[in-house]
């Protein structure tokens, strides 16, 4: 009995020994990695059952062939361990990191439905009050004179015109936030896309005196679901038209390189703030000059809404200035 409590308080001593730096150590590491902490946990346990053998073999308890032994299976069960250890930690802290990443992508569409909920009752009610008014006072015969009269119709419709093309926009982009897309990838030759949307753009850009070319040639053909390329190519379309002031120039090249095919517009708008770059694909971001809704101004989720459907598709889009204006390039697999 009196063996048994000798060995016990040696085996003790010497995982004190061992555990007293090593919690130590474990503490200055919490904030590291998973696998390094329990590494220093499996290293720690090996070391203090060599340190109770020790103890043990200290007080003559076991002899010295036994304690070879020892010596010898418990570092090489150690090592075993510490592999396997290090592994099913290695797995255990890529699994966390994934949580981590899903709850960081959860914050973000959180933050982002915020910004949209923001964004309607601000943008969304001021003119719909507007025509609100409008309406009133056309049906109280406030307003009477033809002219005004008239008036007053042409601005309801394009309010209204306006309102339904920002719904559509909210639309398709509760749809990419929420992995609705359907998309039906198909081959399409990109070359068609741009001059259809060319064509659809042509009457905007001539009534804003811009120029509007398309390279003829060295088109690729992409894999993407064709509603959504289109919509792509005629947001950022329309957006160089828009915002290139008049005798500007609007100019689409494509081609193809190692990653797939791409597609850039550049125009002559002035240039974007630097400091407004990296937010313009955000939703509901609107630069300086684009903070008052026009008439024929959008609500800041067209290029939320490129970035999405590119994003869909496997792709990537990007912007830069190019000195007196800004390039848009979309990259698309083939
Ligand atoms: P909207 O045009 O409806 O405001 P977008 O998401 O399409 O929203 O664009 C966000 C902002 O990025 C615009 O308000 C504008 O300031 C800037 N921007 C977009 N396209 C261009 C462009 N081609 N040239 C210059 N600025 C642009």
């Amino acid at each position: 009995m009196r063996d048994v409590l000798l060995i016990l308080l040696a085996a003790l001593g010497g995982a004190a020994v061992v555990w007293l730096p090593a919690a130590l150590l474990l503490r200055l590491l919490h904030r590291r990695s998973l696998t390094l902490n329990v590494c220093v946990l499996l290293v720690a346990t090996v070391l203090a059952m060599l340190a109770g053998v020790l103890a043990v073999a200290e007080g003559m308890f076991i002899s010295a062939h036994d304690l070879q032994v020892l010596l010898l299976v418990v570092p090489l069960s150690g090592l075993v361990s510490l592999l396997f250890g290090g592994w099913v930690a290695w797995r255990l802290a890529r699994t966390a990191m994934w949580a981590a990443d899903a709850r960081e992508r959860e914050r973000q569409v959180e933050a982002s439905r915020r910004d949209l909920v923001a964004w309607v009752s601000h943008d969304l009610r001021t003119p719909l009050a507007g025509m609100r008014a409008m309406a009133e006072a056309l049906e109280d015969g406030v307003v009477s004179d033809p002219a005004t009269v008239a008036e007053y119709h042409r601005r309801i419709r394009t309010g209204t015109d306006r309102m339904a093309s920002l719904v559509d926009d909210l639309f398709e982009l509760s749809r990419i936030n929420a992995g609705a897309l359907a998309l039906a990838p198909v081959d399409v030759p990109l070359g068609e896309v741009v001059s259809d949307a060319v064509a659809a753009a042509a009457p905007l850009a001539a009534a804003r005196g811009v120029r509007l070319t398309a390279a003829q040639e060295h088109w690729p053909t992409v894999r993407a679901g064709e509603r959504e390329l289109s919509r792509i190519v005629g947001n950022l379309l329309l957006n160089a038209v828009r915002y290139t002031p008049a005798d500007g120039t609007v100019m689409v090249t494509g081609g193809r390189d190692a990653e797939g095919g791409w597609l850039e517009v550049a125009d002559t708008c002035g240039g974007i703030a630097d400091g407004d770059l990296p937010h313009v694909f955000d939703v509901a971001f609107r630069g300086a000059k684009a903070r008052t809704p026009e008439a024929d101004g959008g609500g800041g989720l067209g290029l939320a809404i490129v970035r999405g459907l590119v994003e869909a598709h496997g792709g990537r889009v990007g912007v830069a200035n190019t000195g007196g204006g800004c390039r848009f390039t979309v990259h698309l697999p083939s």
